[in-house]
């Protein structure tokens, strides 16, 4: 079995807003062989630069374009072709967008072994711990009372979901704004709900971070997520040592090398990589593997469309060490239509994971085609 070719496909809706909403667009992986059979992966990132990364004709021998590197290769040897697009990418993509790219590429590769073999990605990665898991609504955080409690009643209206995330859009304009926005969203879910509070890395003050941490630990907050970016895992030690709320990260992070220090510097309790910016599910096992080897909790990132909700789902299954799916709430065309029979939640707030061939996925052609770019 061979790897005839690397596709990546642009796709985006009519307008994209500036907000912190990825299931706008996204870049699609399909990865071709001579065998008939296509694997899909999608990416998390900026979409032409992903694409770009795989395109590029190569410079030398560790600036290649990631498509030369893979074309004529066995798709099956997984781990293989990482360590190989991560070698000869080496000068550009160690990290970020590089891992990125090649993250949608592994997903894909997953997909190509599975429909190979005829069975699901989480029969290959280790097997079956579970057959559904309960889904968490997450969704931007609205600016006003009156706003948080409609899009809370408006979800709660179909689906019984386990808890809410509510996360950038309005926070981190204020001290005062920030808690209580957070006491509206308490009291718009109810005590019963789990509640998680996203800050999407907008706190740049140690003191302020603890001070409104503090204030939440009076609303029960089930996680508090990403308060700094990323490079600042010193703040993320401390505010995790003087918290008794969960501190949760890692989307924005790839390679074990990044996640040791998340772990062991930055001292999150729950460890959240995102499977098409991690390095893929072989890197996403790997990772949940160290969580677990330091006590965490796994609960993958996942804020696009179906493809990676897929990816996510199979991953799930196959670990200890989750218990909740983030459900993109977010209704925009592609997060909702870009996969045929979108994963919907059962009555009691769970999503089933596929146990079919690969990812268990078909794209929608007609929603493919018509925001393709
Ligand atoms: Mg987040």
């Amino acid at each position: 079995m061979k790897i005839t070719d690397v596709e990546v496909v642009v796709v985006r809706q009519d307008e994209v807003k500036m907000i912190g909403d990825g299931s706008q667009d996204t870049a699609i992986v399909l990865v071709h062989t001579d065998e008939g059979i296509t694997g899909i992966g999608e990416v998390d990132s900026a979409p032409e630069v992903v694409k770009m990364i795989v395109d590029a004709p190569s410079s030398h021998d560790q600036c290649r374009g990631l498509k030369s590197i893979l074309v004529g290769e066995d798709p099956r040897n997984i781990e293989y072709l990482w360590y190989k697009m991560y070698h000869y990418s080496y000068y550009y993509s160690r990290r970020s967008v590089g891992i990125h790219a090649m993250s949608g590429i592994d997903i894909a590769l997953w997909d190509i072994l599975g429909k190979k073999m005829g069975v699901s990605v989480s029969r290959l990665i280790g097997g079956r711990f579970r057959e559904k898991i309960p889904a968490y609504c997450s969704v931007l955080m609205p600016g006003t009372k009156k706003e948080i409690f409609d899009l809370v009643n408006h979800h709660k209206k179909d689906c019984n979901y386990h808890g809410y995330k509510f996360g950038w859009g309005a926070l981190g304009e204020s001290e005062e704004k920030d808690i209580k926005l957070v006491e509206y969203a308490r009291e718009a879910v109810g005590s019963e709900n789990r509640l998680m509070i996203d800050i999407g890395m907008r706190w740049k003050d140690y003191k302020y971070a603890l001070r409104v941490s503090k204030e939440y630990e009076k609303q029960n907050i089930y996680w508090l997520e990403e308060p700094f970016e990323p490079d600042y895992l010193d703040m993320f030690g401390r505010l995790s040592d003087n918290i008794n709320v969960s501190l949760a990260s890692g989307e924005e992070y790839g390679t074990l090398f990044e996640f040791n220090d998340l772990i062991n510097k930055g001292k999150v309790d729950i460890v959240q990589p995102d499977m098409s910016r991690c390095g893929g599910i072989t890197m996403a096992k790997k990772i949940a593997d160290m969580a677990m080897l330091n006590g965490k909790k796994l609960i993958p990132h996942a804020f696009k469309t179906g493809i990676l909700m897929a990816a996510t789902l199979q991953l799930i299954a196959s670990i200890p060490n989750a218990d909740m799916l983030e459900y993109c709430a977010q209704e925009t065309v592609l997060s909702k239509g870009l996969v045929k029979h979108h994963f919907k939640l059962d009555k009691d707030g769970n999503v089933l994971i596929p146990d079919l061939p690969g990812l268990g996925i078909e794209l929608n052609e007609e929603i493919l085609n018509k925001y393709r770019r």
